[in-house]
């Protein structure tokens, strides 16, 4: 078996540990005789994973007695409908654009109702994080809208803007759990589980109760109806059992490991190595404002395409995998998750040295 270093931004590396322990339980979960894959969503069994789950998540992340935790499917992307579906009242939200995902949001949300975008960085093709100074707010907005951790371009809020009192909703789908958050800031946050958290088909939701109502937009489907899933606690139908399973096993990773104050320590670390390497390089560049860097995914160019063709491929067969940038933007990009060992970026920045000082 030989693992290679993983630098995809989704579906992503998951601690080795993890993929053991589930290795270890895959023909017969704690003496059930049977996989979790093969397990009723309704059996005492499968109560226990997900009700630790969800109280391993709350002590991690401290949540409030005042938020609901819900486990659901449809990836981010059906959040950025199911938001404005079960949030807006007055049809109205105020959105920040900082990249592709905040975008599609803007787009399902102009689905139901009127968007404002109250800021953006598409000038600078996303490269920064907008002033959240003197944002103009609408009075009549039902929320304020941020992707926290911009996935695509690197950048990440350090800041949250103001929003007088209005519900902030927070697409953390690239960064939850990567740091504590403080959770009583947010109205609502969601992550889709492929980016930090574990395997795709899970999408943890933390709303508050006050936002979990009856009165939704006329023709929200039952599935689409947070309330649904709260009143069930995510079991109303039948649950991605198996994701939330690993998701739970990640969870216990990260309290062994010192929870989300030790993490970020480590993320920091981590980080560092690459920005600084990035920093004194004559031949790769990071592509975001200093102040704006994501801990998560560290995108970077040579200014050549050709260069950087030849650098993702040389760096595959040396093991460093999934390096290529977006698509729709190119360059590279290095996706540092919770899951990739400091060793992991160790190695690539000694590769990317040798990488440099043959090819200048
Ligand atoms: C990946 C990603 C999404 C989309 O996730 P899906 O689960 O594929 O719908 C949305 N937002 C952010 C920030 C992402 O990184």
């Amino acid at each position: 078996m030989s693992r290679v270093f993983n630098f995809s931004a989704g579906p992503a590396v998951l601690p080795e540990d993890v993929l053991k322990e589930a290795a270890g339980e895959m023909l017969d979960y704690d003496g059930t005789g049977m996989s979790v894959m093969e397990m009723s969503h309704r059996s005492k069994a499968f109560e226990t994973i997900i009700g630790e789950a969800e109280q391993d998540l709350r002590d991690l992340v401290n949540i409030p007695d005042n938020y609901k935790v819900l486990f659901l499917q449809g990836g981010a992307s059906q959040q950025f409908a199911m938001i404005p579906m079960n949030l807006m009242k007055n049809r109205v939200a105020d959105h920040l654009k900082t990249g592709q995902w905040a975008s599609k949001a803007i787009s399902e949300g102009k689905i139901c109702g009127k968007i404002n975008v109250i800021a953006s960085s598409e000038d600078k093709t996303y490269t920064y994080i907008p002033d959240l100074k003197d944002l103009k707010m609408s009075d009549d907005a039902d929320y304020v809208y941020i992707c926290h951790n911009n996935t695509i371009y690197g950048t990440k809020f350090n800041e949250l803007p103001n929003t007088f009192g209005k519900p902030l909703v927070a697409d953390m789908s690239s960064d939850f759990l990567s740091e504590p958050i403080d959770v009583t800031q947010y109205g609502l946050i969601f992550a889709g589980a492929q980016k930090n958290i574990g395997p795709a088909g899970v999408v943890v939701v933390i709303i508050r109760e006050d936002l979990i109502t009856d009165d939704v937009l006329p023709g929200t489907p039952t599935m689409l109806q947070y309330k649904i899933h709260a009143d069930n606690k995510s079991l109303y139908n039948t649950p991605p059992a198996y994701g939330i399973y690993i998701c739970g096993k990640v969870f216990k990773w990260l309290k062994k490991l010192g929870g989300l104050e030790a993490m970020k320590r480590i993320n920091e670390e981590k980080a560092a190595i690459l920005y600084d390497y990035l920093d004194s390089s004559k031949m790769f560049k990071g592509t975001v404002v200093k102040k704006d860097r994501s801990l998560m995914n560290v995108p970077f160019v040579t200014g050549s395409e050709e260069l950087d063709k030849k650098f993702t491929k040389a760096a595959k067969e040396a093991g460093f995998i999934n390096l290529e940038g977006h698509r729709s933007v190119g360059g590279m990009r290095a996706s540092i998750y919770n899951a990739m060992p400091i060793d992991g970026v160790k190695k690539l920045v000694a590769f990317m040295q040798k990488f440099e000082a043959e090819n200048i």
